[in-house]
């Protein structure tokens, strides 16, 4: 999809053919211009220059919660997202990238490489895609996670683009986005500069730079007491409550004395309002597996006993491998 070739197309036209041409897109989510009220050669045009057809094949979960698509884009590179049906919303879990260049050694999408930055389109088209298969169920996005394939931070300008296209095209609230990243730490700098209130999530994963380096290669560029600075300034700039993201390895990041020293890191260095989401890890082709379950709940105790407020990741989309790190080229 080509926004500006569409308004380029119906700059000669009166304003509210372009009006009709928006609302079309994004109020009734149509995929074909044919369907869509404009007038004939209007259609014509726009269908043979501007389409809106996306490429895409989907993958639904037994229990039909959750759903992932391999979106195929103009180059033939493929991408991945998640739709997550909750109770009461629909949350979708966009990819900012055609794989990602940060090599965590536990996720599944580090290991296929960067190939390249997805534009703001492509990013809006992940939305789009599931937005118009729930408008058969009557139903719509409510919410969006940065949370895919890539480093949204890596991406900021086309990522910041998207996440104003949800929010005043498709009407998704600032308050509904939310911005995962490793922890790249001028890019969150610049989330903090922009006013908006996206929620920041920062995947922490350890409560050492010792274990962090090993887990996370970009660790040794940015350090936790710096990238906690930097997420501390959002806090105070934005008001907004911080997800700390942190998936539990068996062995490795799970005792009950590193949630202490979890608790105690971040309660001396996070200045503002913080949760920590505990998640479950997804297998991957690594040496990883995920904690026991007793283990995950006496971490979350430990704690919760230390003064932080912790919560678990509900998991979906594992029997499609569409489950965080799972996304991949097959
Ligand atoms: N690059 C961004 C966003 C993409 S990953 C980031 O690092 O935050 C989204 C989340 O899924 C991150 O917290 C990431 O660490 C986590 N993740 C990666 N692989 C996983 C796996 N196999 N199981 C569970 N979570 C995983």
């Amino acid at each position: 999809m080509d926004l500006k070739k569409i308004e380029k197309i119906l700059k000669d036209e009166p304003k509210y053919r372009l009006t009709q041409a928006m609302d079309f897109i994004f109020k009734n989510f149509g995929d074909d211009w044919e369907a869509s009220n404009l007038s004939k050669d209007i259609k014509e045009k726009l269908s043979r220059e501007a389409s809106l057809k996306i490429d895409a094949e989907i993958f639904w979960a037994d229990d039909n919660k959750s759903a992932k698509a391999i979106i195929i884009l103009c180059d033939g590179k493929k991408i991945e997202t998640v739709l997550m049906r909750h109770k009461d919303r629909n949350t979708i879990c966009v990819s900012s990238q055609v794989g990602c260049p940060m090599a965590c050694a536990f996720c599944a999408t580090g290991k296929m490489g960067f190939e390249r930055n997805l534009s703001a389109e492509e990013i809006l088209e992940q939305a789009l895609f599931f937005a118009r298969l729930l408008k058969e169920d009557g139903e719509r996005v409510n919410n969006i996670v940065f949370m895919g394939m890539g480093e949204p931070m890596l991406n900021f300008e086309e990522v910041m683009k998207a996440a104003k296209l949800f929010n005043e095209k498709m009407e998704i609230g600032a308050r509904k986005i939310s911005i995962s990243t490793c922890g790249i730490i001028p890019g969150i700098k610049k989330l903090a500069d922009e006013k908006r209130q996206y929620n920041l999530a920062l995947s922490l994963h350890a409560p050492s730079d010792r274990l962090r380096g090993e887990l996370m290669p970009i660790n040794k560029k940015y350090r936790i007491a710096d990238i906690l600075d930097a997420v501390s300034d959002y806090i105070s700039k934005t008001g907004r409550k911080v997800l700390i993201e942190y998936i539990l390895f068996k062995g490795i990041n799970d005792s009950k004395d590193q949630a202490k020293e979890l608790a105690r890191l971040l309660k001396s260095k996070l200045k503002g309002p913080f949760v920590v989401n505990l998640i479950l890890y997804n297998k991957t082709e690594s040496e990883f597996l995920p904690s026991e379950k007793s283990e995950v709940d006496s971490f979350k105790e430990e704690l919760e006993e230390n003064g932080v407020e912790a919560t678990e990741r509900y998991r979906f989309g594992r029997g499609i491998d569409g489950a965080c790190g799972q996304l991949r080229k097959k």
